[in-house]
């Protein structure tokens, strides 16, 4: 890779982030990286829909206050991006288009994390729908993201839902749903947004979150900007599995991934 980097961390800001903003950043250039984002969860979704009370809010007065501190700090050694992670739901795009009015980012990831109403984290979505059912839901929630009235920039961990789902056969293949991937893959492209390549796919018995085809297909749909996350919520994670990744991805037939500043993609050059 032409330098180190990763575009999908989080810090204490989130609700189930532990290490300091600072932590990262310092980790991250204890490994040589010029470029983080941190994007902690902003889980207006949560606000929207009810039973998600016990989720923590994003403090964002603190945190731009931290996150310019932090920026002018190590300025000379890093881009620190300050930049968040979007809980999708329709339900809650009035709240992010004031998010967006009132706390200016590098970078925004939409992410859909609850579907009908359920966030997927939890075994009891599985266990009340057929997997056919399931990811059908969770791919058409996906497509409706994709249309989001707000300012993202990127769609985050496409194949989330299969990170805590409980069938024998975790995996969400394209085979499987080529119809509806197809869909979301097309509108992304069409909208000139990225489609994240997420290597946190712990449990899914996928090597990234989701099947490498799907970023084949990305690409043989035109797709051209990439985006690769580790999704870390500890130091040591940070640009986990890149190499693997960087591996699917040139092998895709993409020689570029893309990182964000002030919401303008920057390309960097895979090695691969
Ligand atoms: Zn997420
Ligand atoms: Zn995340």
């Amino acid at each position: 890779m032409e330098y180190m980097f990763d575009t999908h961390t989080h810090s204490n800001f989130s609700h189930d982030g532990v290490p300091s903003a600072e932590t990262m950043v310092q980790a991250a250039i204890q490994r040589g990286f010029k470029y983080l984002a941190i994007t902690d969860h902003c889980d207006k979704d949560c606000v929207a829909l009810p039973g998600f009370g016990w989720v923590r809010q994003i403090d964002l007065e603190s945190r731009k206050e931290e996150m310019t501190r932090l920026k002018q700090k190590y300025a000379d050694k890093i881009y620190l991006a300050d930049s968040l992670e979007y809980g999708y739901a329709q339900e809650a795009n009035s709240l992010y288009l004031d998010v967006e009015k009132t706390y200016p980012t590098d970078y925004v990831i939409n992410s859909v994390h609850i579907v009908e109403g359920v966030d997927v984290y939890f075994r009891e979505f599985f266990e009340e729908r057929t997997k056919k059912y399931a990811y059908t839901a969770y791919l058409k929630a996906m497509r409706e993201s994709v249309d989001a009235p707000y300012d993202y920039d990127a769609i985050g961990h496409l194949g989330y839902i299969a990170r805590c789902s409980t069938y024998p056969d975790k995996r969400l293949l394209y085979s499987d749903f080529q119809d509806i991937i197809d869909d979301i893959l097309k509108a992304i492209i069409a909208k000139g947004k990225a489609l994240e390549v997420n290597t946190s796919s712990k449990g899914t018995k996928c090597d990234l979150f989701h099947d490498t085809t799907i970023i084949k297909r990305y690409r043989e749909l035109g797709g051209e900007l990439l985006t690769l996350g580790s999704d870390a919520h500890e130091p040591s994670r940070l640009s986990a599995d890149f190499k693997k990744a960087e591996a699917a991805i040139v092998s895709s037939g993409f020689k570029y991934v893309f990182v964000y500043k002030n919401h303008i993609p920057h390309a960097v050059k895979l090695n691969a």
